[in-house]
């Protein structure tokens, strides 16, 4: 069952999820959360899920319905869980949704709640206009795709222009999944975790030789979750334009590919996405 939590912030929708829920669960508590969304517009959301035990087969598919509908009605989810399949949860719902999520323990709530709430108060801060300057560091974010292929050669074509410097990015998806003792589900699942970081490394090198960058671009090989490691990334590194490929590897039948849409709604530098 769903049961909603009472916070002083009117704008954070908070609830806990107990036992294992179903679809009657969700009959019953979609409709308050809808209004809720109706009301306040954008929202950020806590969800404690320490005594969540899972979904009815029904409910996990009203989740994720839920989930695509209202996609760009989320702003932060914060996930306070216990265990290492929550957080892995976390990690395969980010490919789908383009919300900035991220997973706290029980004994970080209130550091969640700041960090739900200063989104909050920032994204109603006045705004300032900055000059315009030229861009001195370019973050290219490349899964391999075709479509992060040509938006490299813009990158480098900008970099050039504008004299900046450049910093080629893949993030590796920590799909790994552990059990509540912290080990690795599968453990042929850490040798395949270790190729794939050592051929993504290799795929970094071969791309940066190719837009003929060796001596200008550093490359970063990230691991977590594709959108939010980027985000940080530019943030703490004072990017100010990131390049992607509108699309990627998954190629979704959408405007724009999850991570794409995802860094255009949250990044605070501009972004830049290439089409095919
Ligand atoms: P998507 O939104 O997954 O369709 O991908 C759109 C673009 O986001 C790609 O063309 C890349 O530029 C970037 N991207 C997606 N996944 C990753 C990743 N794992 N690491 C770095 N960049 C990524």
């Amino acid at each position: 069952m769903f049961e909603r939590i009472s916070l002083k912030n009117e704008n954070i929708f908070a609830v806990k999820a107990k036992g294992v829920l179903t679809d009657a669960d969700y009959k019953a508590f979609l409709p308050e959360l809808e209004a809720f969304i109706k009301q306040k517009g954008t929202i950020s959301a806590y969800v404690d899920l320490q005594e969540f035990k899972g979904w009815e087969a029904k409910a996990a598919w009203d989740d994720l319905k839920f989930g695509l509908a209202h996609d760009l009605d989320f702003e932060r989810i914060a996930i306070i869980g216990t265990s290492s399949w929550q957080k892995w949860l976390i990690n395969v719902s980010s490919i789908f949704f383009t919300a900035d999520m991220r997973f706290f323990p029980p004994e970080k709530t209130q550091e969640a709640l700041d960090w739900l709430q200063k989104k909050r108060g920032e994204a109603n801060a006045p705004e300032t206009e900055r000059p315009f300057q030229p861009y001195s560091h370019i973050l290219l974010a490349s899964d391999f795709s075709p479509h992060a292929e040509r938006a490299g050669r813009r990158a480098v074509e900008l970099a050039d222009k504008y004299g900046s410097s450049i910093s080629v990015v893949h993030v590796l998806d920590n799909m790994i999944a552990y059990n509540e003792f912290s080990e690795p589900v599968v453990i042929d699942q850490v040798a395949l975790y270790q190729e794939l970081e050592a051929s993504s490394r290799r795929l970094l090198e071969e791309l940066v030789e190719r837009l003929e960058l060796t001596d200008r671009a550093k490359i970063h090989l990230l691991k977590g979750t594709p959108k939010s490691e980027i985000l940080s990334f530019a943030q703490e590194n004072e990017v100010d334009l990131i390049v992607v490929g509108s699309h990627g590897q998954r190629g979704l039948e959408r405007i724009l590919g999850s991570v794409a849409a995802g860094i255009v709604k949250r990044a605070e530098c501009d972004v830049l996405t290439i089409h095919l």
